[in-house]
């Protein structure tokens, strides 16, 4: 038989999937895949039910249905203050992963260099090389995730076609500060780049911390995409609705892939997302303040088995250092070890490097879980390390 594509078939099984189904195997809590384990509102579910009985069911518009295409501008400008036109600054995607599919395709041609920040989120790297691009990597390191100059000078060049962002950032859960954003600003227009933003997270950020969207820095607005999910916003993952805005004309160029790729997403799931994006500010302050307490409540737990954390001001992931409680061997090795034998199931940050020489004393625990499992699982924890 012939060889089938050699970037994919250089890649295993998601590191999700993995760790997912040795925790199946061996019942173990799973603070692995960052999914909630509680379901998204109500009266979402429920439109959408309505929706799929009462219909449309038929392809919807291929940028999104009105409905959605409007939520997503009066958001757009709500909390950012960012204007985009809804019918043609919004295009409705199935989940933050095929938009980031249909950027990396639309934006890089073969031999473009495409700057990525690491750790990074399971998929860049496959896509981005998929494409054709070459990757230039800028390593941010635990505890604190700085962005360093000295590394965006080694990774951006004339060659530089876009960067993807990452904010706030999986697994790090680091939210950029705007002098970091600055920066790499300043970086993406020196060199006439494109920026590639993903915000799944948006709405997932702690304490004093403000999400700044980079397409709200001068100078960045009409060569930045923004992405964001219903599935991390409203607690859904499973229902992959995504939506990419930006100017007229980027967003013409990303068409471009998505009509190839999905052409639409289900009209009544889009529908139900328009219906949330609308919630009041007291839904969104519940999602951070419910995070955050959960945050606070697994960083604790691993202090208190004497772990040392990793700064994390947002997403649903905080890391421990395995060293900081005497294990020696690999992350991937500690994943598996709590995993079978402690029943707690997390997954190694060296998983999100693309290049060689990474930290491999990191492993990333998801936190969006109801808090007796979280205590359970420290719990179980405590045990085992007391034992071991
Ligand atoms: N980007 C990041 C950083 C993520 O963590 C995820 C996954 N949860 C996605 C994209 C994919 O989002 P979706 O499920 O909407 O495709
Ligand atoms: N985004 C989720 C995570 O980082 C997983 C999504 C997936 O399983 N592909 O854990």
């Amino acid at each position: 038989m012939k060889q089938s594509n050699d970037v994919l078939s250089g890649f295993g099984t998601t590191v999700f999937e993995v760790m997912s189904k040795l925790a199946i195997q061996h019942k173990a809590i799973n603070l692995g895949q960052g999914f909630p384990d509680e379901d998204g509102p109500e009266d979402i579910r429920a439109m959408a039910a309505k929706g799929l009985m009462d219909g449309p069911n038929q392809y919807p518009p291929m940028m999104g249905t009105a409905e959605l295409r409007q939520a997503v501008t009066d958001a757009n400008h709500r909390f950012y203050g960012i204007a985009v036109e809804p019918d043609s600054g919004v295009l409705v995607t199935s989940g933050a992963t095929e938009a980031l599919n249909d950027c990396l395709m639309a934006l890089i041609n073969p031999g473009d260099e495409v700057v990525l920040l690491e750790p990074l989120y399971d998929c860049y790297l496959p896509l981005v090389l998929r494409a054709g691009g070459i990757v230039k990597s800028v390593r941010l390191d635990p505890p604190h995730w700085g962005l360093q100059k000295d590394r965006l000078d080694a990774a951006f060049s004339e060659k530089t076609k876009l960067v993807l962002l990452n904010n706030p950032m999986n697994p790090t859960g680091k939210v950029f500060t705007l002098s970091e954003l600055e920066l790499l600003a300043e970086y993406v227009q020196k060199y006439d780049a494109y920026a590639v933003c993903d915000e799944v997270y948006e709405h997932i950020v702690f304490g004093l911390n403000r999400h700044i969207p980079l397409a709200t820095l001068p100078g960045m607005g009409d060569r930045t995409v923004r992405i964001g999910s219903a599935g991390k916003t409203f607690s859904l993952t499973g229902w992959k609705v995504g939506y990419v805005t930006g100017a007229e004309e980027l967003i013409a160029k990303i068409a471009k892939a998505h009509q190839f790729v999905t052409f639409t997403t289900p009209p009544a799931l889009q529908n139900a997302v328009a219906f949330g994006l609308g919630k009041d500010d007291e839904f969104y302050q519940n999602l951070k303040d419910s995070m955050q307490h959960k945050r606070d409540f697994i960083k604790n737990g691993l202090q208190s088995i004497g772990f040392e954390t990793a700064d994390c001001d947002g997403t649903y992931f905080i890391n421990a250092d395995i060293n900081s409680i005497g294990f020696e061997g690999t992350d991937e090795e500690f994943c598996k070890k709590i995993t079978t034998e402690a029943g707690v199931a997390a997954v190694p940050v060296s998983a999100f490097y693309a290049s060689e020489g990474a930290k491999t004393n990191f492993v990333r625990f998801c936190f969006c879980k109801r808090e007796e499992v979280l205590s359970e699982a420290i719990e179980r924890l405590d045990q085992f390390f007391k034992a071991n």
